[in-house]
């Protein structure tokens, strides 16, 4: 009986459509131009998540009166339309970066 070989990751992320899409690509720092298949360009994907552990609540927190709170929080969200509220807890960017450009910012992305 044949069993599947393992699904090699390099060719996952050669299927990605990020790269799939045929418009212009160039590089988010200096803006040079980057050909798709060339191998001189990097795809960086940030994925960015609200602190996602439970909440602790403080004694304080406890002695407070839970529909007023519930009425301060839907105030506070009232001007936010729901893409602003879903960018709150989860962004996800896809930038690409020319070689120099990629080999600057690795090295230190939280510049
Ligand atoms: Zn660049």
């Amino acid at each position: 009986m044949m069993e599947n070989p393992p699904k090699a990751p390099y060719n996952d992320i050669m299927n990605d459509s990020d790269l799939r899409d045929d418009s212009p690509l160039f590089c988010a720092r200096c803006r040079v131009d980057l050909a798709r298949g060339t191998g001189n360009f990097y795809v960086v994907r940030i994925e960015a998540i609200a602190d996602p552990s439970p909440p602790r609540f403080s004694e304080e927190d406890l002695n407070r009166d839970p529909r007023a709170e519930i009425e301060r929080l839907i105030e506070q969200m009232r001007d936010l339309s729901e893409r602003e509220l879903v960018d709150q807890v989860y962004r996800r960017l896809v930038l690409h970066l020319c070689g120099p450009c990629y080999r600057q910012w690795i090295e230190d992305p939280v510049k």
